[in-house]
């Protein structure tokens, strides 16, 4: 068997990973320092604020970055807290909680959690009982709001996200297949209602970032969401993951396009503007939210009604 071994690039330990693209074999710390040092060139691009607020859901993404960010936080100019939101989502979301909590107790980081229960009056459980096959685009609808009612609540303004290199690839591809050029600008430029959000693991490749929860002892075996589908995005996962086999770089080729497309022609690119909702006050696309949409639009039963 020793035959076989083969050894890191940068010394002599036994590898646990190779880079294809680069055709480099690292060790269990080499790898982890390579993950690390990507984030840090990362952010060395960004001016933090004061404090950093991590979606932290407690999956294996976030639960990465989050270590990361801890590891280096001496060298940060800003704190950091970690921001969870407990959808309510029965047999599913107790478990990851949980975890979620523990994590930010070994890492001795500050972790802010808001339920849905609380904010809406309602279980996403509950919001989408007779609706179930929808319910991935509403939890996506009013968690992204729930995080935006934290951040403020915290006074963050900006929120650094676990997605990856092939979540960022498998959106690019997403969004060729559905010709929608208006979701290559989402979120892109300047609101100041919401908090800026950052992407820190962006060059870095989900294999990488399993490897380093595993290596750190942190990936844990949590159960699936009972609500996540078959869904284009599994089927392009698959085609990707074809083609980065075949044509090492494709992935990150894939993730950097709208990138280098938005670095173009963000500041040429005529958002529409948005409007204000006219049940909760909130920015939106239309005269009615989308959160509100959903919560339904009777202003007394709809817990997001501002306050007169
Ligand atoms: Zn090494
Ligand atoms: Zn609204």
């Amino acid at each position: 068997m020793a035959d076989n071994q083969i050894f890191c690039e940068k010394c002599d330990k036994p590898a646990v990973y190779l880079d294809r693209e680069q055709g480099i074999h690292l060790c269990r710390n080499h790898l982890k320092e390579s993950v690390e040092d990507e984030v840090r060139r990362y952010l060395k691009t960004i001016r933090l604020p004061e404090t950093l607020g991590v979606a932290f859901s407690g999956g294996k993404d976030s639960t990465a970055l989050l270590k990361v960010l801890s590891e280096i936080r001496s060298e940060l100019p800003c704190r950091i807290i970690a921001l969870t939101v407990d959808e309510g989502i029965e047999g599913y979301r107790q478990d990851t909680i949980k975890a979620a909590t523990e994590t930010c107790l070994i890492l001795e980081v500050p972790h802010e959690i808001i339920r849905f229960q609380d904010l809406y009056g309602y279980s996403l459980d509950h919001l989408v009982s007779g609706s179930e096959r929808n319910a991935c685009t509403i939890c996506g609808i009013l968690r992204r709001r729930a995080l935006e009612v934290l951040a403020q609540k915290c006074s963050i303004s900006m929120i650094a996200t676990g997605h990856n290199q092939d979540d960022h690839a498998q959106t690019a591809l997403m969004n060729a297949i559905s010709g929608d050029v208006k979701k290559v600008f989402t979120g892109y430029g300047s609101s100041s209602w919401y908090a800026q959000r950052i992407k820190p693991f962006v060059c870095v490749s989900e294999k990488e970032v399993t490897l380093y929860a595993l290596l750190n002892g942190l990936f844990r075996d949590l159960p699936e969401c009972p609500y996540a589908v078959s869904s284009l995005r599994g089927e392009v996962r698959t085609l990707l993951y074809q083609y980065e086999k075949n044509h090492p770089g494709a992935m990150r080729n894939a993730a950097q396009c709208e990138e280098n497309i938005r670095a173009k022609l963000g500041g040429t690119y005529q958002q529409e503007a948005y409007k204000t909702c006219s049940i909760c006050g909130w920015p939106g696309s239309g005269i009615i939210c989308q959160v509100c949409m959903v919560l339904g639009k009777d202003t007394h039963l709809n817990p997001m009604t501002k306050e007169k």
